[in-house]
């Protein structure tokens, strides 16, 4: 009979641990490296497309908190050189390679290229992709859909691959996959096609590392602010991302510290999983 103001299954519950104090061992509340004011001291990440968008985002702000970063865009030198002036801002250094990412060959000489460069590899972002809008399916080719595949998709495969062999307990990998790869989109079968690839991608190769201490995680953004987004679709800002609940497109800066967190020992239990910042839009994950 449980004594009034006592639930009546305390009584059955062993107390004795009731208490950290007497707990022999201890839950960690707070590591080592949670003391650091840096949360990617030193690392080095190879950033695809991260000359713009998101993945310039993602390069100032893994400076900012420490990482040196290369960064792989397709052909937009001014915009890659503008990232590598702001992470050099920020007191770290960026080492830009013009290449396309669709050719397995020149993956590898990204691998090759940031050895030499910087001596090792910590963190790999897979965030280069193309897009294009269509009507109807039958006005995809053969080749365009190909090519959207190979961009998105098959990169990430070559550039993981290459980069593999490089990678120890601790690194992680990020995908950038898309809120598309969840809800669908009309106009874009076969980019949206190439972001639920990624997905899996991701969740299979989380399984192949975990053994490894390797993380790989992806973040699938809603309605971002980039150079994409006027170049296939809204040529106007206020335009575009209003049938999210915030009404607003994202910007970079506002999708960016998903990218930190799960590169960082912050996200030390985080893997195959997904991030969604996209402005509240309600998935079925
Ligand atoms: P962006 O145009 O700034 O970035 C795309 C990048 O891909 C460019 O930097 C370009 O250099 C690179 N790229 C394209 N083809 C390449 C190739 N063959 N080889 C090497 N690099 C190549 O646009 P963004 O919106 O920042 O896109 C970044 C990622 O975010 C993409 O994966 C995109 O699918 C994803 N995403 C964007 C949105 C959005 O609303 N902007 C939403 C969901 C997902």
């Amino acid at each position: 009979m449980a004594k009034s103001g006592e639930h009546p299954f305390e009584q059955e519950i062993d107390k004795s641990v009731d208490s950290e104090q007497e707990m022999a061992d201890k839950p960690v509340y707070e590591r080592d490296y949670d003391r650091q004011a840096k949360k990617l001291q030193d690392k080095v990440a190879i950033i695809t497309g991260g000359d713009s968008g998101i993945g310039k985002a993602v390069a100032v702000h893994f400076a900012r908190e420490g990482a040196d970063v290369v960064i792989v865009y397709r052909k937009e030198k001014e915009d890659a050189e503008d990232t590598k002036t702001l992470v050099e801002q920020k007191g770290r250094r960026a080492f830009l390679i013009e290449t396309d990412v669709s050719i397995n060959a020149n993956c590898e000489d990204i691998v090759r290229q940031t050895l030499a460069q910087f001596g090792k590899i910590d963190i790999l972002v897979n965030n280069a992709a193309i897009q294009v809008t269509h009507q109807d399916l039958t006005e995809i080719s053969e080749e365009e859909w190909d090519q959207t595949f190979r961009v998105n998709i098959y990169a990430q495969f070559f550039l993981t691959k290459a980069a593999l062999p490089h990678l120890k307990a601790g690194d992680s990998i990020i995908n950038t996959a898309s809120v598309n790869a969840y809800k669908g989109n009309k106009q874009l079968v076969d980019y949206t096609s190439t972001k639920g690839a990624i997905i899996a991608f991701t969740r299979s190769m989380s399984a192949q590392l975990a053994e490894k201490g390797i993380r790989v995680n992806a973040v699938a953004p809603g309605p971002i602010w980039t150079p994409l987004i006027p170049s296939t679709m809204h040529k106007d800002r206020t335009e575009f991302g209003k049938e999210v609940p915030m009404k607003r497109a994202g910007q970079p800066a506002e999708v960016a510290p998903s990218f930190v967190f799960l590169a960082s020992e912050d996200a030390s239990y985080f893997t195959g999983q997904c991030l969604h910042p996209n402005g509240g839009s309600v998935l079925n994950t």
